[in-house]
């Protein structure tokens, strides 16, 4: 019979270890650089006045009630986040070859296509990841019994992309392997390929037959610009690629605990796409059913109401442009600090790197000793969120780093 007793402990996440750590910290200047979650200049987290709004409007309809959704969502949601990531104009969509399936935020997305691909992926049942990746990746694929290999993705030398060591990996990789891409913004290192990088990953997956498994987190909160934000994605399309999307509203709009979220399955362009597209929908509505019967109401409800407004829509991106500045402006004010207290080392990668996250380049060491000495929490791969940066704490946060590494 079964005793717990033979379960062992496991260790607590890293991240959010790190965040009670932080929280039980009482020194007074003490910096927070771990979470990917935004902060105003003030270091409080940020309800984008939208999303006050599309509240307000929710609040005030006297037809809004707590029923279940249905099983593969609202649908005036996951139509407009198919547009919002595929780009409305998608010969996807046109052909109705997108089935999409509201989640329990990205990581649910993620889950469910990787719990469907360990179902009824026909190829090389292994994932590939980015070398490094977002550290979630490896249990979601793991716990659905896919294995993950790695590709190399980040140079510790240029601390930017490891182009020829990717290229050369999805290669070798056997034919019709899964490889997980970061649509924008990858995290942790902030390094994207460029359009002409994308083209040239995207031959090779076509070459190899590999299934593109994209994961979008950070559309819109990354350049302040949605369709620069989704142009890998719109290229795959384009290119008459099969794929999925795992898309998260969590950062573009500030909604990290209503966990809204969907999943986009594109099926190829073949002249019974349609029908593909359907008989995948039933089945991810089978998987979805038994694992969380409904997806959640309150965030999809406000990521639609924005979504299906133009003037609301508009705003929103103004929101985003807020965000997004505010982090591009930390940037150049860290790098201008550390190149002026000739901190050992370059640090042109913190302007070059994009979206929420900064891979520093500070070692293990490093980053222990900086949360020892000057109360700074980063993750020790030396990954830092530049949304824990702001004017009052970026002197402060700069001369920590010109300490440690010198
Ligand atoms: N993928 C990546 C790469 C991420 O960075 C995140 C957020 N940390 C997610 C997925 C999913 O986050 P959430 O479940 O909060 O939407």
């Amino acid at each position: 019979s079964f005793s717990a007793e033979v379960v062992p402990q496991a260790p607590e996440d890293p991240m959010f270890g790190l965040l009670r750590a932080f929280k039980a910290d009482e020194y007074p200047t003490k910096v927070d650089v771990s979470i990917g979650a935004y902060r105003d200049n003030n270091a409080k987290p940020w309800v984008l006045p939208v999303v006050k709004k599309a509240d307000e409007i929710l609040r005030n309809d006297p037809n809004l009630d707590h029923e279940y959704a249905p099983i593969a969502g609202i649908a005036s949601f996951t139509s407009k986040a198919a547009e919002l990531i595929l780009g409305a104009d998608s010969p996807a969509i046109k052909e109705k070859r997108v089935t999409s399936v509201q989640t329990i935020s990205g990581t649910g997305a993620v889950h469910l296509g990787a719990l469907f691909l360990s179902k009824f992926f026909p190829g090389t049942k292994k994932v590939y990841v980015s070398n490094p990746t977002w550290a979630n990746h490896n249990q979601i694929f793991s716990n659905v019994a896919v294995p993950v290999a790695q590709y190399p993705y980040f140079s510790k030398q240029t601390k930017g992309l490891d182009f020829d060591g990717m290229k050369a990996a999805l290669s070798e990789a056997p034919e019709r392997s899964v490889i997980l891409l970061h649509a924008c913004a990858h995290n942790p290192t902030g390094v994207d390929p460029t359009l002409d990088q994308w083209k040239e990953i995207a031959a090779i997956i076509k070459e190899k037959n590999h299934f593109p498994f994209f994961d979008s987190a950070y559309q819109g909160f990354a350049s302040g610009d949605l369709l620069k934000d989704n142009a890998a994605v719109r290229y795959f399309v384009e290119q008459g690629f099969e794929l999925v999307v795992a898309q998260s509203f969590a950062k573009n709009f500030g909604l990290y605990g209503e966990r809204a979220g969907c999943f986009h399955f594109v099926t190829g362009p073949a002249p019974d796409a349609s029908e593909t597209a359907t008989r995948v929908a039933s089945q991810l509505a089978i998987l979805q059913r038994s694992e969380i019967s409904n997806p959640p109401l309150y965030g999809a409800r406000i990521v639609s109401t924005v979504l299906n407004d133009d003037q609301l829509f508009a705003e929103w991106q103004e929101n985003l442009r807020t965000m997004s500045s505010r982090i591009i402006e930390m940037r150049k004010l860290l790098r201008a600090k550390l190149e002026e207290l000739g901190t050992p080392g370059t640090w042109k990668h913190i302007t070059e790197q994009i979206g929420m996250f900064s891979f520093t380049g500070l070692t293990e060491a490093q980053a222990l000793k900086i949360r020892e000495e000057a109360h700074v929490y980063m993750t020790k791969n030396g990954r830092i969120s530049m949304a824990g940066l702001n004017t009052n704490n970026i002197d402060y946060f700069a001369k920590a780093i010109d300490k440690v590494v010198r």
